[in-house]
């Protein structure tokens, strides 16, 4: 750990070597800070508080880190990244402090961090605060994407406050003010691929395997601090935990927005929510980051890029490698793309009903995924009304004429012939299991568990954030609200068109990464 001081600013900012942490304190937002909306999931199973303490003054001097908690030290992390592909060096955390570990009574251990908190040694050129929207949106997501089942860090509490911050929301040229806000964060560990190469790039290598060695005691408890082969051990566990996590994201329509290796998880956790965006009408090509103009981070491109990034962190752990070790970890490096592209196609098997994979399954979801780009079916909900009804009922224009998303589908040329081979698949794997009855129910209910009616749409977020502005923080607690339940259809979201064909202005919402 470096504890910056007045002279040692300046050179932190530009490179420092051999750190890890740096020690530096949170400037506390000031005027007029409020409660935007806390997870009381967060607050109970994870921090051991009551709810009820959000409405404490005391809570908010926490969260917006006027107060820290007893026996804190609030540090910002070194890290590097390769951002769009190319190699950026030193970032770090610019305005984020992590304040230290708590064990809470499960004796789970979490980290706390705030962001947008102020300055760092790591700001560059930034301002050190977080603005409302961005903020809100990685507190509903984060939120959601643990309820949905997608390995995330989590979030607990988000303040605002009439601290004003300057951004250029749509490189317009014309920049404006916004509110600047606070989110308290949890992570068992906020390292990142980052955070290797960082060392590996400035052959910084004994703190590199000082580093290693320390995630593998800390988080990786199956590899042997002894084993000599415990750095490949730690990259193969990194590489496919992350490759199922890719295969979550792809299953439920998730595009991350921005995977520079600084946003990558060493835990295989959904890290840093920026310009991501679940997709509404499905589209391979979705792009919902505003600055990725070439779609580097579309949708369909994910498992690639992330293997990419995969390969970055092998860079990093080469130099604590053997040349035979080495050589290992190309080959590991190799297995790679099948084996995501098979966990992507079990994900989207289940998603249809199927439990293992036969000969021409993978044409049938290519197909599927073909008429929906095709026809503008949205992806969450084409899902969710196939395990609604029985496929016999799928051609009836009664039953279709409820089910929006699979009406459009079934207005494709190749619609009745898709259905016939489905329904032919389903009857080869009820024939193995026996009564044909109880295996629809049962395929059914395995379906309506792994396709949701709701993820946090943009459009639901953009309607949540723009009455956020004015202070009405409704929509954004009913929306984390109905988040928590994802699988089960709610009425009250329901009434609101939560499941229903978003409005047309959501198909053109961009988001922007400025944040
Ligand atoms: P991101 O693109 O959000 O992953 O951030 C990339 C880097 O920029 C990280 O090191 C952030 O900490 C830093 N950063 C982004 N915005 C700010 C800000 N307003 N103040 C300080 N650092 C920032
Ligand atoms: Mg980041
Ligand atoms: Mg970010």
């Amino acid at each position: 750990i470096l504890l910056p001081t007045d002279e040692n600013h300046e050179q932190i900012r530009a490179n420092v070597k051999n750190v890890i942490f740096s020690e530096v304190i949170p400037r506390p937002l000031d005027r007029n800070v409020r409660l935007v909306c806390a997870s009381d999931e967060v607050l109970r199973n994870i921090l051991d508080m009551d709810p009820g303490i959000t409405c404490q003054e005391e809570f908010l001097d926490f969260i917006t880190g006027r107060k820290l908690p007893y026996g804190a030290l609030p540090v910002a992390h070194r890290y590097g990244g390769h951002q769009y592909g190319l190699w950026t060096g030193q970032l770090g955390d610019g305005r984020a402090h992590i304040l230290g570990e708590y064990v809470n009574r499960k004796g789970e251990r979490w980290q706390l961090q705030l962001k947008g908190s102020g300055q760092t040694p790591y700001a560059r050129m930034h301002d050190g605060r977080s603005v409302l929207r961005s903020s809100i949106r990685e507190m509903v997501a984060s939120e959601a994407c643990y309820h949905l089942g997608i390995p995330t860090t989590r979030a607990a509490a988000l303040v605002v406050s009439d601290d004003f911050v300057i951004r250029d929301q749509f490189y317009s040229g014309c920049p404006r003010r916004e509110r600047a806000a606070i989110l308290l964060r949890l992570s068992p560990s906020w390292f990142r691929f980052g955070s290797l190469e960082i060392l590996a790039k400035t052959g910084e290598i004994s703190v590199l395997r000082l580093l290693a060695e320390f995630a593998i005691k800390e988080y990786f408890p199956e590899i042997h601090s002894t084993d000599e082969n415990r750095f490949i051990r730690l990259f193969s566990e990194v590489a496919h935990k992350t490759l199922d996590l890719v295969a979550k994201w792809q299953g439920l329509g998730f595009a991350h927005g921005l995977l520079n290796t600084d946003n990558m998880s060493l835990l295989g956790l959904t890290l840093d929510y920026g310009p991501f965006g679940f997709v509404d009408s499905y589209d391979g090509g979705f792009v919902p980051n505003c600055c990725d103009g070439e779609g580097r981070y579309a949708l369909a491109k994910q498992p690639d890029i992330v293997t990419w990034n995969i390969g970055q962190l092998a860079n990093a752990l080469k130099p604590l490698l053997t040349s035979s070790q080495q050589v290992h970890l190309s080959h590991i490096l190799k297995t790679l793309d099948s084996y995501c592209k098979n966990k992507i196609l079990e994900t989207f098997l289940m998603k249809i009903g199927l439990k293992e994979e036969r000969w021409g399954d993978e044409q049938l979801v290519e197909k599927l995924l073909d008429m929906m780009q095709q026809t503008g079916a949205d992806f969450t909900l084409t899902f969710r009304q196939l395990s609604e009804l029985e496929p016999s009922e799928m051609v009836s224009e009664i039953k279709l004429a409820e089910k929006w998303s699979l009406k459009r589908l079934s207005s494709h040329a190749s619609w009745g012939c898709w259905l016939d081979q489905y329904r032919e698949r389903l009857d080869k794997e009820a024939v193995d299991a026996g009564s044909l009855g109880t295996f629809e129910d049962e395929r059914r209910r395995r379906m309506l568990n792994v396709n949701p009616v709701y993820v946090p749409r943009n459009w639901l977020l953009h309607e949540a954030i723009q009455d956020a502005e004015m202070n009405d923080f409704g929509k954004v607690r009913f929306l984390l609200d109905v988040m928590r339940n994802p699988y089960a259809v709610q009425p009250e979201a329901e009434r609101r068109g939560f499941s229903a064909q978003p409005p047309q202005w959501a198909y053109a919402l961009k988001i922007s990464c400025s944040s």
